[in-house]
Parts: structure tokens; sequence; C-alpha cells
């Protein structure tokens, strides 16, 4: 050991150094290992990803472009930001003349919040799907008492709807009342939602109103870059995403933007569309400081995966993995928003089955499968949401087909079913119902046979990533 490393710890393992630390983090691996994740936002990177966030490069700073940047030392960090920014454009047949990218954004929401920032304007009018119809947060949710997002808070946001009767977003209602509201910027994009976007449609609602239409597929975009749901970038302006959800990246967020002609006018002038400056701006130095090199490393690695064949049919299989949850969970007598599902998720309207998305979420908890409640349309209160939204795309990463999607439906049914038993003899509240669980001595040894028949399935599917430790 040299003086320094050794004085300042600089080089001592994780699991010597902070035991503490280094012992939740394992606990949570062994959480994963042993759990059925079906959260349709999450995923398992691969070890290439891994290793690119674990490398030096988080120790750079690199503000500004490449090659344009604030701090010297950058000749490295330049050449992973420019491939990522190829590839970004590659993976999804972007022509670099007709498409700018920014690969520096920290996430989601903060992507989001940059387009704003750079082509809305303070209190510039936005126009997004409603959070309890499937929208996000970031595009712009408010309740009667409270701006939630910060961007109903700097901006003024109006949402559309669902049509409450088919759960499919009511396109009809969203021209009608643009043409009122007169938005600079129609957000087209989902977190809660199974079936495709009619981005035309979309299109032609934001040309009556001299809006952008901005796509948010940050669900989506694995299976877009795998050509296999509609595709935003025929109809957009502006396209951002996660990198973290199908993509099968890192956390992280990127923004697409379109370059040069954005309409030519009656008398024939050319309008340009002049965004990459503003976007760039707004990203840096307008919201954000130095970019996160080993994040940009890592959605990278994931980039460059995804134009494999083997990406493909890994999003073919997380699809045709939702269809057989969808028809096994409808054989079982459950009911499906939209009736099916054209991606990666599914959402189960629990009302039919007289208990709620809560109950039905802290159940499947306890017995390690992950799930999160959600509102189904026409649900009075965004508090008490009755259905269950389940998505593919991890465990599919773990190697699970049809049949093995069969039997995780079996575990939920079985959950399910073991709910309403505890409902029915206990009383009204979540926390007699959570007491009843947790106390009742019968009902805790079901639980735990459940859980150890799921733990038991679930370690027959290695982990991807890392296996050190
Ligand atoms: C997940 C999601 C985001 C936000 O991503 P974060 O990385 O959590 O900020 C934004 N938009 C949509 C549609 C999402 O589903």
């Amino acid at each position: 050991m040299n003086g320094m490393g050794d004085r300042w710890n600089m080089t001592t393992d994780i699991r010597d150094e902070d035991p503490e630390i280094s012992q939740i983090i394992i606990k949570e691996k062994e959480r994963q290992r042993k759990g059925l994740e079906l959260i349709a936002s999450e995923n398992f990177t691969s070890k290439a990803v891994h290793q690119a966030l674990g490398s030096c490069l988080t120790n750079k700073y690199s503000e500004g472009q490449p090659g344009q940047r604030y701090y010297g030392g950058n000749e490295f960090i330049d050449q992973i930001e420019v491939l990522c920014q190829k590839r970004a454009l590659e993976a999804y047949g972007l022509d670099s003349e007709k498409w700018g990218v920014n690969v520096q954004p920290l996430s989601g929401s903060p992507a989001n919040f940059a387009v704003y920032t750079a082509l809305v304007g303070p209190h510039g009018r936005i126009m997004g799907l409603h959070l309890p119809d499937g929208g996000h947060l970031s595009h712009g949710f408010m309740t009667p008492s409270k701006k939630i997002s910060a961007t109903s808070v700097y901006f003024e946001s109006f949402p559309y709807k669902v049509d409450p009767m088919t759960g499919l977003i009511d396109y009809d209602r969203l021209h009608e009342n643009a043409k009122m509201f007169l938005p600079k910027m129609i957000v087209a994009g989902v977190s809660c939602y199974s079936r495709n976007l009619d981005y035309k449609r979309f299109r032609e609602i934001a040309n009556e109103n001299d809006a952008y239409l901005m796509a948010d597929m940050a669900h989506v975009s694995g299976l877009v870059a795998a050509g296999l749901v509609a595709n935003p970038f025929e109809y957009c302006d502006i396209v951002t995403t996660t990198t973290h959800k199908t993509l099968r990246g890192p956390r992280s967020g990127i923004i697409f933007y379109r370059k040069g002609v954005r309409k030519v006018l009656k008398n024939g002038t050319q309008v340009m569309y002049e965004m990459e400056r503003k976007i760039n701006e707004a990203v840096f130095p307008g919201l954000q400081g130095g970019p996160h090199n080993h994040q940009i490393a890592g959605v990278a690695v994931a980039l460059k995966q995804a134009c494999t064949p083997e990406f493909k049919v890994y999003q073919q299989q997380v699809i045709n993995n939702a269809r057989t949850m969808c028809t096994a969970m409808q054989k079982r007598g459950y009911s499906i928003v939209t009736g099916g599902t054209d991606n990666h998720l599914i959402l189960v309207d629990l009302r039919p089955n007289k208990i709620d998305g809560a109950r039905g979420e802290k159940i499947l908890e306890e017995i390690g499968i992950a799930i999160n409640k959600n509102t189904c349309p026409g649900d009075k209160s965004a508090l008490k949401p009755s259905g269950l939204r389940i998505g593919t795309p991890a465990l599919t990463s773990r190697n699970l087909k049809e049949a093995d999607f069969e039997q995780v439906v079996d575990f939920i049914d079985r959950g399910i079913k073991m709910a309403l038993e505890i409902q029915a003899n206990c009383g009204p509240t979540l926390k007699e119902f959570n007491a009843k669980l947790h106390e009742d001595e019968s009902v805790k040894a079901k639980v735990a046979a459940l859980k150890n028949d799921v733990e038991t399935f679930a370690l027959a599917f290695p982990l991807p990533g890392h296996e050190d430790w």
C-alpha cells in the first residue's frame, strides 16, 4: 500500500471500508434475485453497462459540449459523448442532417423540463396526458389544491384524458380542448398505457394550433428501437426518453430534436426549427452543471446493444410475455384495461374483484412480487387506485418465457385470492388489513409458504449484471 491510499482509505474494498452500506447493497441484490420484478418501468442492465457506471469517468468535469468544454482534459470524454450521440441516432435510424441529440440530461424528468424551458418559456402552455389516466408527473400534474409537478408551477398545464369506458386516449376531446387552450406544446407520452399512440392524430392536432409535438417515449424506447411499436420520430418535433426502462441502460435521459425547415409559409418563406441551440443551452448552463460521464458511457454501451439482433429478439419476447400474461389473467377472470396490450405492460382493473390496488400491491410485495398500484380510467380518487400495473421487461431480461409467465400469473392469482380472504376476515381499513397480514399466525404461515414458492421459482433465473458482489 502506498501512503496516500492507505492513509485516506482510497484503495480499501467497500466490504471492509463500509460494511454498513455494502451489506445493505448485498441485501438489495438478494431481494432482486429472490423476487419477481414486474414494475413496468424497471429492468436489469448488463454487466457491461454496470462496468461503465462503476468506471473512472465519474471523476471528470466536462461542462459544455464535445469540443467546447469549460475544463481541460476532456479528450476522451469528448470521444465518449460523441460516440453516444452517434449511437443514439443510429439506434432510431435517424439522419444526422435532420435530427440532433443531447445525451446529457440526468434523467427523464430533467430532460422534459429542459425541453419546456427551451421551447415553451415561462407560463407557456403545455398539454399532457393526465397522471391518473396514465400520463407522467413531468407532463404537468396538478390537483385542485396543489400544483404537484414543477411543470405545472412554471408552465401552464392542461391535461387530456382517456375515455373512461374504453380506456383509450380521447383524441376528439384533446382536439376540442386544444382549440380553446392553444398550447405551445403537446406531449404524447405515457407511463401506464398498454396501447400504441396515434402520433399522426397528435400531429394533426398540434399543427392546427401551431404547437410543438413532443413525444416522451420513456417506457417504450426499447420497443421503438426494435421497431415493434408505433414510431414517434415520424411525426414529432422532439422526442425525449429515459434510458433505464425497456431500453435497458443506466438511469439517464436523452433529448432528440429536429433540425432544418419546420414549415413553409404560403408566400414560400421557410421557417426553420432552430431548436438545437435552445435545447443544448437549457440543459447546460440553464438547468444542469457537469454531465454524468459514467452514465453517458453506460448509455452508449446500452445503445450499442440496442442495435443487435439479440435486442430485437428480447423486445419481441417482452411483448409476447405481456400478451401471455394478459390472456392468462383474463382466463382467470381478471379485467384488463383496454382489453389487451400492444406493448410491455398490462393494467389490471381490480374493481370487479372487489379489492383495491393498495391491498393487491401489499400482498404481492409480501410474497416477493413487485408490481405497483395504479389508477384505472374512471377512478374517483388518485389516492385510492383500483388497478395494478404489471410489466414484463425486467423478468424477460432474466430469460423468462411464455410458460414461465403463466406460472407468474398463477402466483399473482394466488396472492390476490389470499388478499380477498384476509379482507373478508378483517375490518374495512387498510390498517386493519395490514394488521391481519402481519399478526394472524395462520395468515402469516400461508403468506410464508407462497413466498417460498415464489423464491424457489425466481432463483432458477440468473440475475444479469455484475457477479462480483
Ligand atoms: C419514467 C418516466 C419519466 C421520468 O423519468 P425519471 O428518470 O424517473 O425522471 C418521464 N416520462 C415518462 C413518460 C416516464 O414514464
